[in-house]
């Protein structure tokens, strides 16, 4: 099985190589969401018992405290806003960017680019067969 990440094509590519190249993308996407999904849980679970620990065992000031939910606030922020920006930007790694316009293809675009052979939104071929 050939890996398509950070492999760019030379367009037009055939069927077989663009839903080869689909098909990793998916693969990977659902291996980063459990990856994710786990690290959220891991990270509010820490969250949970290093409060604790805070507060009860080492029994830190409300100032501590304050600033340590603060901080993990701030991390949730910045998580919520760099990993959506990740995200969009995921299917590029894996060739799924027009070379035409640069529109990084989504479900729908990849979709439409295998049925017509011609990118959705500008309508560069693609797809040589
Ligand atoms: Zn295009």
């Amino acid at each position: 099985m050939t890996n398509y990440r950070h492999s760019p094509p030379s367009w037009p590519v055939p069927l077989r190589e663009f839903t080869a190249r689909r098909d990793a993308f998916r693969r990977w996407n659902r291996r980063s969401g459990v990856i994710a999904a786990f690290l959220v849980v891991a990270g509010l679970v820490g969250f949970v018992v290093l409060m604790h620990w805070l507060v009860q065992i080492v029994g830190v000031s409300d100032a501590v405290e304050i600033t340590v939910c603060f901080g993990f606030a701030g991390v949730l922020c910045a998580v919520c806003v760099l990993l959506p920006r990740w995200l969009n930007r995921l299917p590029a790694q894996f060739g799924l960017r027009c070379p035409q316009c640069g529109v990084v293809m989504g479900n729908l675009l990849i979709a439409t680019t295998i049925a017509t052979r011609h990118c959705g939104e500008c309508g560069a071929r693609l797809i040589a067969e």
